[in-house]
């Protein structure tokens, strides 16, 4: 489903991912977690080439996104191309980057409208069925400032559902959310990933990683020191530094 291929990723001089290889299968849900700075937003940025890569390759469904070979020279692909592998992939963020002007059915309607051109009234089913879903639907017609955080959250990830996306990102969904708002957010991905979403998501929630991954990938420093069944990254680490790393954490 995604293939991160030998990726090099710099900011100016700061190499920040470096030859970073990562395959996600079908219905797969990996964690990723990691020190902070260890790169775990770029890897995920990457993903969907909201951050440009300088070497290596990515491919969402056998499809690669980005950087492609042109004429035996690595070339950025045309960003039609681009919008159009992109709307296959979810991202939900940290700070849920709701538009603020529009109702919560609109944000949930304006993906599918704008990028898609669907018809509004051939997507508001799916928008109303969504909100039924995430457990927000006599929110439709409010504003994402009178929400809790946690509802915003969840009206974030019904948004990305909108686009039927492929896979979702998720960049640390419920750090920004206060303690009691945080199990609702965990439910609606819990039962993402039961449905058999593939799903990417850096947490901090070790209890989600421990219950609901497939696998386990650990980050330090710009790479990827070690991946495996939750059972055996929290219980038995190889690397000293997935140890030194889950003594803070746990
Ligand atoms: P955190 O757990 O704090 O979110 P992270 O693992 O997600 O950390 P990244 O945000 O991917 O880490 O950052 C990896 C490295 O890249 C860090 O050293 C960071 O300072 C650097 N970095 C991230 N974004 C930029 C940017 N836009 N410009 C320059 N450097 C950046
Ligand atoms: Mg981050």
């Amino acid at each position: 489903m995604i293939q991160v291929k030998h990726i090099h990723k710099f900011y100016g001089k700061h190499h920040v991912l470096k030859d970073v290889s990562l395959q996600v299968s079908k219905g797969e849900v990996v964690v990723i977690i990691g020190p902070s700075g260890s790169g775990k937003s770029t890897l995920l940025r990457c993903m969907n080439y909201l951050e440009q890569i300088q070497d290596g390759a990515i491919e969402i469904e056998g499809k690669p996104i980005g950087l492609i070979e042109r004429n035996g020279e690595k070339v950025e692909m045309p960003q039609k191309q681009l919008d159009q592998i992109r709307s296959e992939v979810g991202m939900v963020f940290q700070n849920f980057n709701l538009f603020p002007h529009l109702s919560v059915l609109d944000n949930i309607l304006m993906a599918p409208m704008t990028v898609k051109r669907t018809k509004r009234s051939d997507v508001e089913p799916l928008a109303k069925e969504l909100l039924v879903k995430v457990g927000l639907a006599e929110k439709a017609h409010m504003y994402p400032d009178h929400l809790s955080g946690g509802q915003k959250q969840r009206v974030a990830i019904a948004r990305a559902l909108a686009m039927q996306p492929k896979v979702m990102l998720f960049d640390e969904p419920t750090s920004a959310l206060d303690p009691e708002l945080v199990g609702e957010v965990l439910a609606v991905m819990k039962q993402l990933a039961a449905e058999g979403m593939t799903m990417v998501v850096v947490t901090h929630e070790m209890g989600f990683a421990k219950e609901v991954a497939d696998r386990v990938v650990v980050m330090d420093a710009g790479s990827l020191i070690e991946e495996g069944a939750p059972a055996k990254i929290f219980t038995a680490p190889e690397q000293q530094r997935t140890q030194a790393f889950l003594s803070k954490v746990l």
